[in-house]
């Protein structure tokens, strides 16, 4: 029976000995920029390679949820145009993604709070996205079951109300994308990990694999928090990431209470309810840095704690899974997508973090634009590698730090 079984994205291809382009990981934009290369730009001898299956890594652990109210200017235009096209992606791919708009609620606990919302929405409005303050009365008109008590450890001052936003089912953008990318001749392979890339003469030669060499031209790295490692074992070339765990986990499926997404960067909660009802839930990632996906009983005490204190009603509600994922994190929480200077066919796009689900789309689009023609999108230039080096940090580490409560 199992022998019969073909995937979504058609029968297992050949792997050929040379290919126009090598994408490194069969994730979120590994896969998105397949698609768009072969889409916009008829380059189709693609091969993604991906070491175990598709999905391995964040793309099949993260909690679903996108949105467009970054912090910086830099950033918010790429997440709004990610989020617009989510939507028609599920059209064109023809495959059920499951966007589920039903707006975020960043909840503020301090004036401070309350303040740097002020300047994030700023930013959104004036980049056209949709975004407000509201206060805690208005909170609870439209979700009865959040607590605003002041008794509470954090007491809800209000929140930054972002319309547009909403979840998506992982699962189906992974395999969504997969479908599209092969439909137009992509080759995807599973358990093929890579292990080595070739450079001769400052240029993109080769990546060795498990199955063998495979020539090519143009390499994109995009193995998520394995992107730091390969960087620096196969290239030499270091990246600015750390690698840290972040755990999620759903409850048992309830009766609708949560109609919007809420996140809580005081008490380092976000939830959402899934489409089965379920409530997902994670937290802010482990503190040290380490490649383990194993959860501790540690935040599944705190995400229950935390929870049911900002929503009463969960109280004896019961985890039903827990899982944990690798984030790749850039000193300013801002990913690095960027070709390379020194190595002529050599792109990168990782660092996403916890945040690299939502715009895998619009990103995928401009990375496939930068290897087909070599130049940098305006839209991609401020995420260069070079930053680091010249002290040129994005300030969305900033937003995430300036909801928290000591401020
Ligand atoms: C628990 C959790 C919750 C999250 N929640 C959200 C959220 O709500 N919203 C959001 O926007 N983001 C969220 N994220 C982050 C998001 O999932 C990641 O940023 C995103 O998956 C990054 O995509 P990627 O394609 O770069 O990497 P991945 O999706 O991790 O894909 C990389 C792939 O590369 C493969 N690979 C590694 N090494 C090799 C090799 N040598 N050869 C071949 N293949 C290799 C891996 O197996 C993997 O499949 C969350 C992440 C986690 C873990």
């Amino acid at each position: 029976m199992l022998g019969k079984y073909k995937p979504l994205w058609g029968p297992k291809p050949r792997l050929k000995s040379s290919y126009d382009a090598v994408i490194i990981g069969g994730g979120l934009h590994g896969l998105a920029t397949a698609y768009f290369l072969a889409r916009d730009h008829g380059m189709t001898d693609v091969a993604v390679l991906e070491k175990r299956f598709i999905g391995y890594g964040g793309a099949g652990r993260n909690t679903a949820i996108v949105r467009a109210n970054q912090r910086t200017q830099q950033n918010v235009p790429l997440y709004k145009e990610g989020l617009e096209l989510w939507p028609i992606l599920t059209k064109e791919l023809d495959y059920n993604l499951m966007f589920f708009n039903c707006g975020n609620l960043n909840l503020l606990h301090s004036e401070a709070a309350m303040n740097s919302a002020r300047m994030s929405i700023a930013t959104a409005q004036f980049h056209g996205v949709e975004s407000h303050l509201i206060d805690a009365k208005q909170c609870k008109e439209m979700m009865p079951a959040l607590n605003i008590s002041p008794d509470i450890t954090y007491p809800i001052l209000g929140a930054m109300y972002h319309p547009p936003g909403g979840i998506l089912r992982h699962d189906a953008v992974v395999w969504g994308l997969a479908k599209g990318a092969a439909k137009h001749g992509v080759h995807i392979h599973q358990q093929t990990a890579v292990t080595g890339i070739g450079v001769e003469n400052g240029k993109i030669v080769s990546v060795d694999t498990e199955q063998g060499k495979i020539n090519t031209p143009r390499v994109l790295l995009s193995a998520g928090g394995y992107s730091a490692a390969i960087s620096h074992e196969m290239l030499g070339i270091e990246l600015p990431i750390s690698v840290l765990t972040i755990q999620a986990m759903v409850t048992q499926p309830l009766k609708p209470i949560l109609d919007h997404v809420i996140s809580s960067g005081a008490y380092h909660v976000y939830a959402n309810q899934t489409l089965k009802g379920e409530i997902a839930t994670g937290a802010h990632m482990d503190p040290w840095p380490n490649y383990t996906t194993q959860t501790t009983g540690y935040y599944i005490k705190h995400q229950a704690q935390a929870l049911a204190e900002m929503l009463p009603c969960l109280r004896g509600v019961k985890f039903m899974r827990h899982w944990a994922g690798l984030a790749d994190m850039t000193p300013d929480m801002a990913p690095i997508m960027d070709g390379n200077d020194t190595i002529e066919g050599y792109y990168m796009n990782c660092g996403w973090g916890y945040f690299g689900f939502k715009s895998c789309n619009a990103t995928g689009k401009y990375m496939a634009q930068y290897m087909a023609n070599g130049n940098c999108p305006d839209m991609l230039r401020p995420f260069n590698l070079r930053r680091f080096e010249h002290h040129r940090l994005m300030g969305e580490t900033a937003a995430l730090m300036s909801y928290s409560p000591d401020n």
